[in-house]
């Protein structure tokens, strides 16, 4: 695939300029771990179990997604199970950054494609979230079809960066997807890490059930992008077991009441991406960033990642808050202690499956104002559909932490004008 049909295309969303994120090293739904990184505490599996890799067909390709750069047939790497059907590679092996990479993407897919199964159960009345499997089923924009994706954890073309593109077939007739992922200018890969390769993949999610927020035709769609790729990071992350626990034993580990804030790796993006530059980590959700002050020392920015804070930090503040009341207020001490971290998972699955919700009836254009409050009143309308987390009142979550950032109440819409009146990107 020649590269020198990226740019004109994947300008609007060249995912990946410098902060992009990323954080430590997981694969998910694995049992063994073949490495720790030391600064996150954060696993790396270097496993693919056989379930998985039989719909694999013995390779890391599917309809789906397929490697290519280094990993592609004929050239360098093929990778290949072993006799019992496992991906197993030594750790830090090309072959093990491969399992990972492509694993995290099918593992975000995944995801996506039970929630929408889900909700379509759930609502079988709703023409926006039928819509929106079948589109997820056979992805379009307008009459051309969605290729495969193919991801390339190896590219040597740029570094400290990954991006997600998309762009036409020389012949015009479908859409090509790529997921790359370039070498830190210290050590390693962008694709080591979960973050990165979960973040990318939103994009990819998003990219199919919104194909028209590509072109980043307002500051909004453009800005939600970036937000939507940190929030399918760690909302993946709360999402598989493995790390549902361990966040649940982190917490009980601290003193005070239970508490999401204080299990960091969930809200820091990119921890080993931001060492290369000398930072804890890429992005922090965990921060009140007011939507006109979401630039360098607290300026007004439009620029896409700087205006995505506002928006993952709200999700993020309304996920962990609703968690942190059924932890603090409902019976929970009664739980066993073995099952405590499902609540991890289901307060992830509550937020995915409404912003899947939201997403089945948001509009091509719309303010982080509208999102507010259609949130809120999808919140309100599903409330008996939610999880453990029904008995809460997730809209007034939502609200508040819309609110504080200036997104909803009275002064929303006037800040709604301001930034849609100003396109120039700092
Ligand atoms: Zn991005």
């Amino acid at each position: 695939m020649k590269k020198s049909n990226l740019c004109a295309l994947s300008l609007g969303v060249v995912l990946g300029i410098n902060p992009l994120l990323a954080s430590g090293p997981i694969a998910p739904f694995f049992e063994q771990d073949s490495g720790v990184d030391g600064a996150s505490g954060l696993v790396r599996s270097n496993r693919l179990q056989a379930p998985l890799a039989a719909n694999h067909r013995g390779h890391l390709v599917s309809t789906q997604f397929r490697l290519h750069g280094k990993y592609e047939d004929g050239r360098v790497i093929n990778v290949k199970p072993n006799l019992d059907g496992n991906f197993i590679f030594p750790a830090g092996s090309d072959e093990e950054l491969a399992t990972s990479t492509y694993a995290t993407v099918d593992y975000v897919f995944a995801l996506q494609q039970q929630d929408l199964e889900y909700l379509v159960g759930q609502h079988p009345e709703n023409v926006g979230i039928k819509a929106a499997l079948a589109q997820w089923n056979e992805p379009k924009v307008g009459s051309r079809k969605m290729d495969a994706i193919w991801i390339d954890p190896q590219d040597r073309s740029n570094t400290n960066n990954a991006f997600y593109s998309r762009y036409l077939s020389p012949d015009r007739a479908i859409f090509y997807r790529d997921l790359n992922f370039f070498p830190f200018s210290t050590t390693g890969y962008s694709s080591h890490s979960f973050d990165i390769v979960a973040h990318e993949t939103g994009h990819a999610v998003l990219d199919v059930l919104h194909p028209e927020y590509f072109s980043q035709s307002t500051v909004f769609n453009g800005a939600y992008h970036e937000a939507y790729g940190d929030i399918t990071a760690f909302l993946s992350l709360m999402r598989q077991e493995t790390m549902a626990k361990k966040i649940m034993t982190e917490m009980s580990q601290h003193d005070g009441p239970l508490d999401l804030r204080k299990v960091t790796y969930v809200h820091q993006m990119a921890e080993n991406f931001g060492r290369v530059f000398g930072d804890t980590a890429l992005r922090n959700l965990d921060k009140n960033v007011h939507v006109l002050k979401a630039g360098r020392n607290g300026r007004m920015s439009t620029e896409v990642h700087d205006l995505s804070g506002p928006i993952s930090g709200a999700i993020f503040d309304a996920t962990a808050n609703v968690l942190n009341l059924f932890m603090r207020t409902q019976d929970f001490s009664a739980t066993e202690n073995a099952k405590k971290y499902k609540v991890v998972i289901d307060a992830g699955e509550s937020m995915s499956r409404l912003l899947h919700l939201w997403g089945a009836q948001s509009k091509p254009t719309f303010t982080f104002e509208d999102m507010g409050k259609e949130l809120s009143s999808l919140a309100v309308e599903h409330k008996a559909h939610t999880t453990s987390f029904g008995a809460f009142d997730v809209h007034k979550e939502i609200e508040a932490a819309f609110t504080v950032r200036g997104m909803m109440g009275a002064e929303a819409a006037g800040n709604m004008d301001v930034l849609a009146n100003s396109r120039a990107f700092s």
